[in-house]
């Protein structure tokens, strides 16, 4: 199915679906559990559009991998173009709020960053983006202190509040646009808090953002 971003209360997104621009080790507790360095600067890379999908449909796990992880993120839908951009205009650029998963193929990733090779091939396959609705910017008014929770089959596996950031979604949106543009319909995922772990064929997962916004999506 071709994904189309959508708005959370059913108001239609003319917005296209462009790339998904991710920062990795954003959360300190995150960087712990996978025994990685604390970064002096954002680490980026980019999903393409074809990695987004919504969560009506299942997750589908690549079959070259053994171990894929879930990751789950603030996402921010961009509306305006971004370039050299300050905080103000990227607030202004802001078109919405979602929650989503940055799947990440971990034995995959492990290979790559050994060898000093970029990640694409354990984070932007087809899919590797599952995303909710968004909510408009006035329906989370505290973004940066907002829940993100995900339980899978009734487990709590990530649940943290986006104020542990350690680079906020403006500086975050600044910080990027000063390399590449951001585009209307541009996502940006702002990192997972700790928690990540391996997702299995069948598993139930419920993600919710702010105690309000719930979505449930399997693993085929
Ligand atoms: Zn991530």
């Amino acid at each position: 199915m071709t994904y189309q971003h959508t708005f959370e209360d059913g108001t239609s997104c003319a917005l296209p679906a462009g790339k998904v621009v991710c920062v990795g080790r954003n959360y300190v507790d995150h960087i712990k559990e996978l025994n990685n360095p604390v970064p002096t600067e954002p680490i980026l890379f980019i999903k393409p559009a074809t990695a987004l999908q919504s969560f009506s449909e299942q997750i589908m796990i690549p079959s070259y991998s053994e171990n894929c992880h879930h990751e789950t993120e603030l996402a921010v839908l961009v509306g305006e173009k971004l370039y050299g951009a300050d905080r103000e205009a990227a607030k202004k650029a802001i078109a919405g709020y979602g929650i989503g998963l940055d799947l990440t193929l971990r034995d995959i990733q492990q290979g790559l960053k050994e060898k000093g090779l970029p990640w694409e091939k354990a984070k932007a396959f087809d899919g590797s983006c599952p995303i909710s609705p968004f909510l408009k910017p006035d329906q989370l008014p505290d973004p940066q202190d907002t829940v993100l929770k995900l339980t899978v089959n009734g487990q709590v596996r990530q649940e943290e509040s986006t104020k542990l950031m350690m680079k906020g979604i403006l500086d975050l949106m600044v910080y990027m646009s000063s390399f590449f543009s951001l585009m209307p319909g541009d996502i940006i995922l702002t990192g997972t808090p700790a928690g990540v772990s391996q997702m299995n064929s069948g598993d139930q997962l419920e993600l919710e953002l702010d105690s309000r916004f719930k979505y449930s999506v399997s693993v085929k």
